[in-house]
């Protein structure tokens, strides 16, 4: 069964063969993306690198100057349409973007605030009066965008908002208070989240000189000290009646949907830091003397460097492949369209569980990274002289924003619980016709896949009949589909890429075999103990010792030897330097 694009929807590469779906991977550039990816390497080297010291020192003005920068050369308008002096370039460009602006985390943060939740709801939601108001100057950098959700008491229960707006005549009057908001420092325009007469929620535009309108002082942070953090206050705060954002009641769309986006966005940043902290591991790592040889002959530490070049390509050909879908669903629905905004909220949403998958994943494969360079630095990695010990601090907030993971892991659980109960997603719960294994280099590696897929969908269709939608109450079986869905799209994406790359004779087909083998081998290991702890959750006695027999079926992937790719892997790190499969 060969898909188009047409016909995958969120969630069905649980159901499909491998191979059968379409997927984009950075190998199939086009020249136009490729200049947007350079444009912002070159920003990236010669404006934001030079600066990294004296950006993580917070200073406002410098922030400013740098986002204006970015904005002349059309890095801050890449979504805005081209009636309101953007670019409209479709989702791709801003991944590629974001994964160069990742180097530089505090900058980065700034920049994903300000053109995603900052920019994007005036984009997808604002009338045509606010349109022209506010994109010109957001697009070229004169004006800062900031995104306020979050309240003291309601941060991941956004819905909880005690912040009201009420209309007296023609002015909406707010009240009430946010937390922890991304560019609050120098922000011109605050989208902001209230409730219409205290239970209708809504989004409003909100301006820097708003009479009641004010933001406390700089909080301290853990990392990403170069990135402007502040409480907002509304104390009668008047704002004209025409800075109604949406409509009455619908800013759970706003919120929410923008949300998805900005989980995409979250994910290419982190590759991009993850290939930074992987370049200085390799450089320490040769130099570095200890028992009279450097440090990265040792196996172990090669064994941390691969695994980073492992799950940065994991990590890739996931990104790539999720903003493929994206991007084909999104290109029919062009701005000329008057219901263009609502197909493409449609389309991110279609995809929430993909936009999840990539958030945690992405989050959680920096987190490993940053935390095995610090170990192949020693102690010199426990110092602030090293670079580790600050993409450690910085790292650490991609696990809580945009949603926590555990929001999303519930977020990706729930997709597929609902999905299964409306039938969309129609889990198989037997061990009949079990994957075959194929012909062709990665052969093992895909049946492991088909493998790992069926397991997962027995295990989690034995407990749906049992539990049905309750299951999502358990969180730690919940917690448990959700890693398997993950582990799943994660080792799928990578072997498809691997393959696509060794069709081509790419030059670095090998090294992408070995990274989705190693992933691989380590995955299909996982999904199975997700499965069986799984069951282990709901079934009893002798229906969970029956589940557990038919569980064995699948055990079929006998697993290579890890330290053998691994070691490939790390000899073609050390001559290169880097992780040496560049997009240009
Ligand atoms: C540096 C920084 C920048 C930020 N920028 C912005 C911004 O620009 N705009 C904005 O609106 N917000 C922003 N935030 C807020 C951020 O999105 C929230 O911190 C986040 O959503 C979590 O909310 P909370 O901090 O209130 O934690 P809580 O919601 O109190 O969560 C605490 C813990 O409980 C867990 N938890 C909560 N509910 C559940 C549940 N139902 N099931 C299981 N576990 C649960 C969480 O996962 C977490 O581990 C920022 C935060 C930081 C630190």
């Amino acid at each position: 069964m060969d898909m188009t694009h047409e016909t995958i929807f969120g969630g069905s590469f649980l159901l499909t063969p491998i191979g059968s779906q379409p997927q984009f991977t950075p190998e199939e550039l086009s020249e136009d993306a490729r200049a947007v990816g350079q444009a912002a390497r070159e920003f990236v080297d010669g404006e934001i690198m030079p600066k990294d010291a004296e950006i993580d020192k917070l200073d406002l003005d410098l922030t400013k100057e740098l986002l204006r920068k970015a904005g002349q050369l059309g890095l801050l308008g890449l979504e805005i349409p081209e009636a309101y002096d953007g670019m409209d370039l479709d989702k791709l460009s801003g991944l590629l973007v974001l994964e160069e602006l990742g180097r530089q985390a505090s900058f980065s943060v700034t920049y994903g605030a300000h053109t995603g939740i900052g920019t994007l709801p005036i984009v997808y939601f604002g009338n045509e009066q606010q349109k022209a108001k506010y994109l010109p100057k957001l697009g070229s950098g004169e004006w800062g965008a900031a995104y306020a959700l979050t309240e003291p008491g309601a941060g991941s229960d956004a819905m909880n908002s005690k912040t009201v707006a009420t209309l007296e005549g023609e002015t909406w009057v707010l009240n009430g208070s946010k937390m922890w908001i991304t560019n609050a420092g120098f922000a011109e325009v605050f989208v902001v989240f209230a409730k219409v007469d205290g239970r209708k929620f809504t989004a409003f535009i909100v301006e820097k000189d708003d009479p009641g309108f004010s933001t406390a002082t700089e909080e301290h942070k853990l990392g990403i000290k170069g990135s402007s953090t502040r409480a907002l206050s509304f104390d009668n705060c008047r704002i004209p009646k025409d800075r109604l954002l949406g409509e009455i009641g619908r800013g759970h769309r706003i919120a929410f949907g923008i949300l998805a986006i900005g989980r995409f966005k979250l994910g290419a940043g982190c590759n991009g830091i993850a290939k930074e902290v992987l370049k200085y591991t390799l450089k320490y790592t040769g130099e570095r003397t200890q028992f009279g040889k450097t440090i990265n002959n040792f196996g172990l530490i090669r064994k941390y460097l691969a695994d980073m070049a492992t799950r940065i390509f994991v990590a890739e050909s996931m990104n790539f492949r999720t903003i493929g879908y994206l991007n084909e669903g999104m290109r029919a629905a062009t701005w000329d369209q008057p219901d263009a905004a609502k197909q493409k909220m449609d389309i991110m949403d279609e995809f929430q569980m993909e936009a999840s998958i990539m958030k945690v994943w992405d989050s959680e494969a920096l987190g490993f990274i940053a935390d095995d360079s610090v170990q192949c630095f020693g102690g010199y990695g426990f110092s602030a002289e090293y670079p580790p010990e600050k993409i450690y601090r910085d790292n650490r907030i991609n696990r809580l924003f945009e949603g926590t993971n555990e929001i999303n892991r519930l977020i990706i659980a729930g997709q597929v619980f609902k999905k299964f109960s409306n039938h969309t997603l129609p889990l198989r719960k037997d061990t009949a016709e079990l994957p075959k294994l194929g012909t062709g280099p990665l052969a093992r590696a895909e049946q492991a896949v088909e493998l790992a897929k069926r397991q997962a969908q027995y295990a989690t269709a034995a407990c749906l009949e049992i539990a049905g939608q309750k299951l999502i109450e358990n969180q730690e079986a919940a917690a448990r589909v959700a890693d398997m869905v993950t582990e799943i799209y994660t080792m799928e994406s990578a072997v498809v890429r691997a393959a696509k790359m060794s069709a081509a004779g790419h030059r670095w087909a090998e090294l992408a075999r070995d990274c989705a083998e190693i992933h691989v081998n380590e995955g299909c290991g996982k999904v199975q103990n997700l499965a069986r702890l799984l069951l282990a959750e709901v079934l009893e006695a002798g229906a969970l010792d029956q589940a557990m027999a038919d569980l064995r079926a699948f055990d079929l992937y006998v697993p290579v030897a890890g330290a053998k790719l691994r070691d490939r892997v790390a000899a073609q790190l050390i001559e290169k330097g880097a992780y040496p499969i560049e997009h240009y």
